[in-house]
């Protein structure tokens, strides 16, 4: 589904695309800044494959997460159905901007 956004077959707005990694807003935003830092490739399901795959394109997507979010911010890979994940294509959600202190909640 990321990689027909990126192709432009389903419409998407791309903020950032770096050779390894493209950067589309939400659909359905969480936080004023809600960001999907996701690699071009598809080959990993979740942040536990890539991990152990290819860290450097995991620095890769915390680094461009980080000059992206414009000041603090909190970095939520959904891993697995049981925790909400949705889309099998490895995706970093990018939370910033009115964020409840110390909380995980939504
Ligand atoms: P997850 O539930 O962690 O797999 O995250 C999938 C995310 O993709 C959800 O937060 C959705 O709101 C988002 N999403 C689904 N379709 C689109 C789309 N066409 N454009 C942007 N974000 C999308």
């Amino acid at each position: 589904m990321f990689s027909r956004i990126l192709s432009g077959d389903i419409p998407g707005e791309i903020v950032h695309e770096t050779d390894r990694l493209f950067v589309i807003r939400d659909i359905a935003p969480k936080a004023p800044v809600h960001l999907l830092v996701i690699p071009k490739t598809e080959q990993y399901a979740n942040v536990v494959e890539l991990a152990a795959e290819d860290p450097a394109l995991l620095a890769e997507m915390v680094a461009v997460a980080g000059d992206l979010a414009g000041g603090d911010f909190r970095l939520i890979f959904n891993t697995g159905e049981g925790a909400g994940q949705t889309v099998f294509h490895v995706h970093a959600h990018v939370l910033a901007g009115g964020l409840s202190e110390g909380s995980l909640g939504d």
